[in-house]
């Protein structure tokens, strides 16, 4: 049988530079549809934000008004009579590339790519990469802010090198858990919903672990934990109730949370080590990505996590304004 001739190969290879843009894009729309559901941000507004709050007065049922002279849809604020889009007030607002380059970053993300990588891929600057990367976490990352542990509850600390003291004058490591390191509290609960929140240097006193953590439990919380002292304010302040881990490898209870705490502890290390040249003032801002991807990737099966990320994005007023327009 003689072989098919790609009937587009003629088409394609006779169109002029300026134009061969042309049905890229259209099958990077249709390809984009396909893996989440819409291939331009106007689909997705229309179905995820058919009614946009008023970014300025978050006043809600307004009136489509005119479009913009790229043909999206305009909203009159029926409180304080300014316009807005569905992307006002959005990290995509004063995006030039469009909404295929946003979900191709956005995957890549969710893979934690190195910023060099997303940039080549996506056809960015290394720039808008870094802008954007920091604009989605900044805007999800508020997520583990509402945070809030219930019945049963795993806690303890990790340790990371604090890698900006290496290039201190002077510095010399120490052993064990010295200054030099950096403490995390790290805490899960039964349903598996993980807490990590930076705890300043070295082991850590009652109340850095009090600040760190009180506002992410419930009241009335089970704490099991390896008996820190260091862990009893937070568990008096909440009203909780402390287990000390007994070191029973035939409890499995004792096991199956033990288990969760040290994956949890090793996964979140194998996620710091990734991101070659984070800023230790940046930690948090990654662990709270950290969080919020570990919940999107949990539902995954019955929520493609591109998708739901994207969704997120556009429902959420960015905190975040471009470095470079202030
Ligand atoms: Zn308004």
């Amino acid at each position: 049988m003689p072989r098919r001739e790609n009937p587009y190969a003629g088409m394609v290879e006779g169109l002029t530079d300026a134009r061969f843009g042309e049905p890229s894009s259209v099958v990077a729309a249709r390809r984009c549809r396909e893996q989440v559901g819409f291939g331009t941000f106007d689909g997705a507004a229309e179905a995820w934000k058919p009614d946009p709050r008023c970014p300025w007065c978050h006043h809600g049922h307004n009136h489509r008004d005119s479009s913009t002279p790229s043909g999206r849809q305009r909203w009159l604020c029926a409180e304080c009579g300014r316009t807005h889009t569905a992307l006002t007030g959005t990290v995509f607002e004063e995006s030039k590339k469009d909404f295929p380059t946003w979900a191709h970053f956005v995957r890549l993300m969710c893979h934690n790519a190195q910023i060099d990588l997303a940039a080549e891929v996506c056809g960015v600057s290394h720039q808008t990469a870094f802008e954007w990367r920091h604009g989605v976490m900044a805007t999800l990352g508020a997520y583990q802010e509402r945070m809030a542990l219930r019945d049963r509850c795993w806690i303890d600390e990790m340790y990371v090198e604090d890698s900006a003291l290496r290039n201190t004058p002077g510095y010399r490591p120490m052993r064990g858990l010295s200054r030099n390191q950096i403490c995390i509290s790290v805490a899960i609960d039964v349903h598996k919903r993980p807490v990590a929140v930076v705890c300043g240097h070295g082991k850590p006193s009652g109340k850095r672990v009090g600040d760190a953590l009180e506002a992410h439990v419930a009241e009335g919380t089970t704490f099991l934990h390896d008996k820190e002292r260091a862990h009893n304010p937070l568990i008096r302040a909440v009203r909780g109730t402390s287990i000390a881990y007994k070191a029973d490898t035939r409890d499995p209870d004792y096991l199956e949370g033990m288990k969760m705490v040290d994956s949890l502890c090793a996964w979140i290390r194998r996620f710091i080590e990734g991101y070659v040249g984070m800023k230790q003032e940046k930690l948090q801002e990654y662990l709270n990505w950290y969080v919020y991807l570990f919940r999107v990737k949990r539902a995954d099966e019955r929520w493609p996590k591109t998708a739901r990320v994207l969704r997120h994005l556009m429902l959420t007023d960015a905190r975040y304004r471009s470095s470079r327009k202030r």
